[in-house]
């Protein structure tokens, strides 16, 4: 089968020509070739051929190759600077602890080495010409849009059960089906994920809460990622009782997180705003539903869920935050926009706005009228970030050094000083200005 032509960035043909001419079979595998049959523009290019790396490195003799996949096959080499993966067919050995294979070796047989990739439209080869080598079926399954495993998939997922996670991952993200035997062995199978470690689940997690059609995903298959996150099985189904609130706290957290864009820390934000409601429920008298002190609940177990997950300190200290202040009430006024922007920063702050924004769409019809206060909110905050106010203690005009020079010592009594005067100027009591400030302090007695 011969496909329109794929864009091939020059440093990759150049290195797939160069396996050519030696006699060697070399074929672009994987994404790069799922995503071209997609008319989707391939973010990286994996190859793969019958050279044994030794081979490889014979071939690339003249070129710079790094040789830290060796052991399993891939050299990458560096064509015009860009670096390009190789991996030599595979066959993996027996897999021990449903994640390792024991042992690899090489083959000289493409088939051998498409048959251990997890999903046919994986398991595509395509040439530098453009021509496909589909052993598994994997062209008709795109274009049916299903996910299915290569081979028997409750070995597979026994093999390895990250496989688990990306089948998800990828109808999360394509919008595909799971094809049937695919998505009852991975049902089966999930409490495999129990034996990965927590990088491989997190990567494959935050491509998953990424993709376009993650809330469909993460609802319908919420049994199977209740294995890496058991706090969803908490939130499924959790009525709130609430008027403010159609749809229990899941379906809520989901609608929200769909509402942010695709980045892993706004989504995280969105998916676990609340999920500290379930231990939070109280009801009073009416029998309305209320989750007093949720916010920082959800906080905590927020925390605990990126720790287990070895997220990376800057991503969860944004998560965090955005949890922790979601349902705090901010006057659209400059004086509580200075106030939030001393106290989260300019970025976090547009987030929270964000977050705020997502978490109202997803409440009752008649509640999500609130979208005008954020609006009103957004445009106080933009303003008084273009007019340069001052919203942190560096940009103050009384600095530590103006009250040393009036005679306060280094110390306590000097950072106390420099609060009062900052505190006066975030409440808009005293201009931003050093005689106006030393007045204001000096007329309190402070001075
Ligand atoms: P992406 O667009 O996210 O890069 P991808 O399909 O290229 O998707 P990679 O993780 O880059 O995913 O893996 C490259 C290829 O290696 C896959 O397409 C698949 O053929 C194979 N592969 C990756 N992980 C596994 C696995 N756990 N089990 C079997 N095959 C795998
Ligand atoms: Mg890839």
């Amino acid at each position: 089968m011969q496909q329109d032509r794929i864009q091939i960035p020059d440093s990759v043909r150049i290195a797939m020509k160069t396996l050519r001419r030696e006699g060697y079979e070399v074929y672009l595998i994987g994404g790069c070739v799922r995503d071209h049959l997609m008319h989707v523009r391939p973010h990286d290019f994996d190859l793969t051929t019958d050279a044994t790396p030794e081979e490889m490195m014979a071939v690339f003799a003249d070129y710079k190759v790094i040789e830290t996949g060796i052991r399993h096959g891939t050299l990458t080499v560096i064509v015009n600077s860009m670096p390009i993966e190789i991996t030599t067919y595979r066959v993996d050995g027996a897999y021990e602890d449903n994640r390792h294979p024991t042992s690899v070796s090489f083959t000289r047989n493409l088939r051998e080495d498409a048959a251990r990739r997890d999903f046919t439209m994986n398991a595509i080869a395509m040439d530098v010409d453009g021509n496909v080598r589909d052993s598994f079926g994997g062209c008709s399954d795109i274009e049916a849009r299903l996910i299915r495993a290569v081979g028997d998939p409750d070995v597979r997922f026994e093999e390895d059960a990250l496989r688990i996670l990306r089948g998800l991952r990828f109808a999360a993200v394509l919008g595909f089906e799971i094809e049937e035997a695919t998505s009852s062995a991975l049902r089966r199978k999930a409490a495999l994920l129990n034996s990965i470690s927590a990088e491989r689940i997190r990567e494959e997690l935050f491509k998953l809460i990424c993709g376009r059609y993650a809330g469909q995903i993460i609802s319908g298959y919420t049994d199977v990622l209740g294995v890496v996150l058991p706090e969803l099985l908490t939130m499924k189904g959790f009525d709130q009782k609430n008027r403010h609130h159609c749809y229990d706290v899941l379906t809520h957290s989901l609608i929200a997180m769909e509402n942010l864009s695709p980045k892993p820390y706004l989504r995280l934000a969105g998916l676990l705003h609340d999920v500290g409601k379930p231990r939070c429920f109280t009801q009073d008298a009416s029998g309305e539903g209320h989750f007093y002190g949720h916010a920082e609940e959800s906080e905590a177990i927020c925390d605990a869920i990126l720790s287990r997950l070895k997220v990376d300190s800057l991503t969860k200290k944004r998560v965090l935050t955005l949890v922790k202040y979601h349902d705090v009430p901010i006057a659209a006024e400059e004086k509580s926009a200075r106030r939030y922007l001393a106290k989260l920063g300019e970025e976090n702050l547009f987030d929270l706005c964000l977050l705020k924004r997502a978490d109202n769409l997803a409440q009752s019809a008649e509640w999500r009228c609130r979208q005008s206060e954020i609006d009103a909110l957004e445009a106080c905050i933009r303003k008084v970030v273009a007019d340069g106010e001052c919203f942190s203690m560096h940009s103050m005009a009384l600095s530590g050094n103006d009250l040393i020079a009036l005679g306060v010592p280094p110390g306590k009594r000097l950072g106390e000083l420099l609060r009062i005067a900052f505190d006066a100027v975030l409440e808009g009591s005293c201009e931003n200005d050093k005689d106006a400030l030393i007045g204001m302090l000096k007329a309190k007695k402070h001075l």
